[in-house]
C-alpha cells in the first residue's frame, strides 16, 4: 500500500511548526511499512500532483503569503481540491489554510480576498489594533462523525485535543460542523465557543503545535481514512507506543486547569 501526501505550499504555509504534521503522518506510515510520497502542491507543482494526492495537509501562513496562495489556487487547482474533499479524501488544515478554504478572508489591511468556497465559513480580521488570539488551546471533539470515530478508536473516551493558536482572523461557521468545543483558549473567534470545522473527512483547526504529533490519534484517523478511501477496504493499524505524546498532552491540560 502507498499513500501520496499532498502538501499545500510548503514554503509559504508552514508557520509555527506545521510541517510537523506532514512528518508525523509520514513517520507513522513508515513505522507500519506503508510507503509514502510527499507531493508539493504549490506554484511550481505539476497539476498531476493535485490529481494524485490521497491525503492533503495545509499549514498556517502570514496574511501576505496567504493572499498569494489564495490567488494561485483559484481555478483548476481549487476545483480538484474541492472535488476530492467533497468525495471523502481526508485532509488536515491549520489556521491560514481553513481560512482560505472558506468563502472569504478579510485581512487587517486591504481588500477582502475570495476563498475557495469549500468550507461554509468566513474569516474577518478585526484590525491590527485588536489583540491576536494567542496561547494554548484545548478542545473537545463534539458534534461530528470524527468525534464518534475517535471515541471508538480510543476505547470509549475521546481525548481532549491540545494545540497552540496564534491568529488575528476570527472565523464564523455557516452550514458546516465545528470540529469541537473550546475548553480553554479562543478557538474560531473567542465568542461562540467553537473550534475549527469538520467537512466529510477534512479537519480544519486553529491548533498548531503541530497538531498531529501532539494528538497522534488524529494522525492515525487520517491515515485510516486515506487508505480506506483509496483502496476501498477497512484496515486496522498496528498500535504505536504514544506514551510520550499523551504525557505531553496531559501536562498541557494540567497547566490549563483541565481535569481530563
Ligand atoms: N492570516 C491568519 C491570521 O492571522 C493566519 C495566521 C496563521 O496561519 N497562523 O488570522
Amino acid at each position: 500500500m502507498e499513500l501520496n501526501i499532498g502538501w499545500l505550499y510548503p514554503n509559504l504555509m508552514s508557520t509555527y511548526g506545521d510541517r510537523g504534521n506532514v512528518i508525523c503522518i509520514q513517520r507513522r506510515c513508515q513505522w507500519r511499512h506503508l510507503n509514502v510520497n510527499i507531493l508539493p502542491l504549490d506554484q511550481e507543482a505539476d497539476i498531476s500532483n493535485f490529481e494524485k494526492f490521497d491525503l492533503v495537509v495545509g499549514g498556517g501562513a502570514q496574511d501576505r503569503q496567504q493572499e498569494i496562495v489564495m490567488r494561485d489556487l483559484q481555478g483548476k487547482k481549487a476545483e480538484i481540491i474541492k472535488e476530492k474533499l467533497h468525495s471523502g479524501t481526508p485532509g488536515v488544515f491549520t489556521c491560514g489554510s481553513p481560512q482560505l478554504l472558506g468563502k472569504y478572508y478579510e485581512p487587517a489591511l486591504g481588500e477582502r480576498i475570495e476563498g475557495l468556497g469549500i468550507l461554509d465559513l468566513v474569516t474577518k480580521h478585526p484590525g491590527q489594533n485588536v489583540p491576536r488570539c494567542i496561547g494554548n488551546v484545548a478542545f473537545e471533539l463534539v458534534g461530528n462523525p470524527l468525534a464518534d470515530d475517535i471515541k471508538k478508536m480510543m476505547g470509549g473516551e475521546s481525548p481532549v485535543v491540545v494545540g497552540f493558536e496564534n491568529h488575528g482572523g476570527r472565523t464564523y461557521l455557516g452550514d458546516v460542523s465545528p470540529l469541537g468545543k473550546v475548553l480553554s483558549g479562543y478557538g474560531n473567534n473567542g465568542e461562540d465557543g467553537f473550534e475549527g470545522a469538520f467537512y466529510q473527512s477534512a479537519i480544519a483547526t486553529y491548533a498548531h503545535g503541530p497538531l498531529l504529533p501532539k494528538n497522534p490519534f488524529l494522525a492515525d484517523w487520517l491515515i485510516v481514512k486515506a487508505i480506506e478511501h483509496k483502496y476501498q477496504e477497512t484496515i486496522t493499524l498496528t498500535p504505536i507506543d504514544d506514551t510520550l505524546a499523551h504525557q505531553g498532552r496531559k501536562a498541557i491540560l494540567k497547566r490549563l486547569g483541565i481535569k481530563k
